[in-house]
């Protein structure tokens, strides 16, 4: 494949120049590159995929972070690469998926819910309550409180009787039952989709997301590990004549203003750091955080008041602490493992108002084989953490170490079997991908959810945004939610003009 670091390829002219070769940007210039339009996509690391993208070490292919996938080969990180697949005939990477099963742990109770769970798979609803009426150490009044509320959320589902978009996901279970418990079992998987605690998370959108996870049937993986959906998008890109540049990170989007103050100043391409070198192009898309977009790459110019103010008041998702781990044998046969709570937020830990946290497993090379040599297995595990909580990594990291072990076989002692472990903390997160080291751009608050959400037009002519960070009305996990916003902000693009 053509990825390149290599220059020479800047000197074409371009359609549309992509800033960052996130899931958004290239999924965004995959549509476009698809339509006929030039595209290059510009990215500062040495690597494409940006929070979902894999690297390899001594045989392993690793994913920089800890990724499940919502609807995967069902949902819109597919749609491009099924419209590519009629359009090219070129050796073009594929994009495979696989689904399976949830495990869900909470307190010494192991869920394996049967899926798709709704009114119409009677059998799968039947074996549900039978699980949750055979948990062990909680008490009776906690199950019926369970089964109550998961029975009015399908209810709530059908009917959608109250407005969703003004209650947080707390407020919302606060309506079927008083109990702690049954609150905080479904709310695991609420910090799990969304990065923020469930009083702050939205419940349209928890509920859109849970639902359309039950009706697919489970969670998926692509085969190749994370980095294979970046790839299967720059080679459509490649293949449509465009080019995907890595090393290439964009100092400021260059900008010329009209003399005349009702008419609107519009793009003119990018400077590249460290080079004096404009690249031209009428139309520039930012696939970076949108705060650095005004901060950095406008350098502060160009918004509003209100969209600055906007802007400056975003609230971000949490960050994580995430182990990459390699063992010298196979130890664990799951694929996925949810360990309630998955979450750290400054309050709750200093508090101590949560149990021993948990966290979510990846046995990466359960789904695919080739991504550790023959006989090992990779796990990565991760927690999400406020990144102000930065200073008790080490515990975290024990405490990871700690749930891997009772994950294992008794007769296995994990520290025995670790080739090598990499730590990917806030931090790391922030150096290599920014803002504040964000899981998932900006939170799905009630206040910044749906039609709260930034938009991928600006204030600038031929100037765009797209990524998870933007999208008017959109919802979903976080590259999902990027690669919806890449496909809409191509859609806009094609039908305007700049
Ligand atoms: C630990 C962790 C766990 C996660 N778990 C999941 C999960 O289970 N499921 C899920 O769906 N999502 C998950 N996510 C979120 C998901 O990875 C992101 O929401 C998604 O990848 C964001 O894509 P994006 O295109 O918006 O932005 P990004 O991935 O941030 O891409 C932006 C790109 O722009 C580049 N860039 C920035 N500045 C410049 C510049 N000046 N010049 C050139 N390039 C620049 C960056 O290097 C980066 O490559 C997780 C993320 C993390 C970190």
């Amino acid at each position: 494949m053509g990825l390149t670091s290599n220059s020479s390829a800047l000197d074409k002219q371009f359609d549309v120049i992509i800033v960052g070769a996130g899931i958004g940007g290239l999924t965004c210039a995959s549509w476009l590159a698809l339509q006929g339009k030039k595209v290059v996509v510009l990215e500062k690391n040495g690597f494409i995929g940006g929070r979902c993208a894999s690297y390899t070490k001594q045989g392993f292919t690793v994913d920089y972070g800890i990724h499940a996938f919502s609807l995967g080969a069902k949902g819109p990180l597919q749609e491009v690469v099924r419209a590519a697949e009629s359009r090219l005939k070129k050796d073009t990477p594929p994009l495979l998926w696989q689904r399976f099963p949830i495990v869900l742990k909470f307190h010494q109770n192991v869920f394996r819910p049967t899926l798709p769970i709704s009114y119409s798979h009677f059998w799968n609803l039947f074996r549900t309550v039978g699980i949750v009426l055979s948990m062990k150490g909680t008490k009776r009044s906690d199950k019926f409180a369970l089964l109550k509320s998961m029975f009015g959320l399908l209810k709530l589902r059908i009917g959608r009787q109250i407005p969703l978009e003004s209650l947080n996901v707390q407020e919302m279970l606060q309506k079927f039952s008083a109990s702690e418990v049954a609150q905080q079992i479904i709310a695991s998987s609420s910090d799990c989709v969304s990065a923020i605690p469930s009083n702050r998370f939205v419940a349209r959108d928890f509920m859109d997301i849970m639902f359309n996870i039950l009706k697919n049937g489970g969670i998926w993986y692509p085969k190749g590990g994370c980095g294979a959906i970046a790839r299967a998008y720059s080679g459509i890109i490649e293949g449509c004549g465009g080019s995907v540049l890595t090393d290439h990170a964009v100092e400021e989007i260059m900008v010329e203003e009209d003399p005349d103050p009702n008419v609107p100043p519009h793009i003119v391409g990018v400077k590249l750091k460290n080079e004096d070198k404009v690249i031209s192009a009428p139309c520039v898309v930012a696939n970076i955080h949108y705060r650095e977009l005004y901060e950095n790459l406008l350098k502060k110019r160009f918004f509003p008041d209100s969209l600055v103010k906007k802007v400056n008041a975003l609230e971000t998702a949490l960050s994580a602490i995430v182990l990459h781990i390699a063992l010298d044998t196979e130890v664990y046969a799951e694929k996925f493992v949810m360990d309630s709570p998955m979450l750290l937020t400054k309050d709750s830990y200093k508090s101590g108002s949560n149990r021993t946290p948990g966290g979510m497993f990846v046995i990466t090379s359960n789904f695919d084989h080739d991504l550790a040599p023959p006989g090992k297995q990779l796990v990565i595990a991760g927690l999400g953490v406020d990144p102000a909580l930065i200073h008790e990594k080490n515990a975290f990291v024990q405490i990871l170490l700690e749930k891997l072990q009772k994950l294992a076989p008794p007769s296995i002692q994990i520290k025995d079997h670790i080739e090598w472990m990499d730590m990917l903390g806030p931090a790391e997160i922030e150096s290599l991908f920014g803002e504040k080291g964000a899981v998932i751009g900006i939170a799905s608050t009630v206040q910044q959810a749906r039609s709260k959400r930034m938009g991928s037009r600006t204030p600038v002519n031929g100037l765009y945004h797209c990524g998870d960070d933007s999208g008017i009305d959109l919802w979903g996990v976080g590259t999902e939610l990027a690669a919806k916003s890449g496909r809409n902000c191509a859609k806009l693009i094609l039908n305007e003009e700049w």
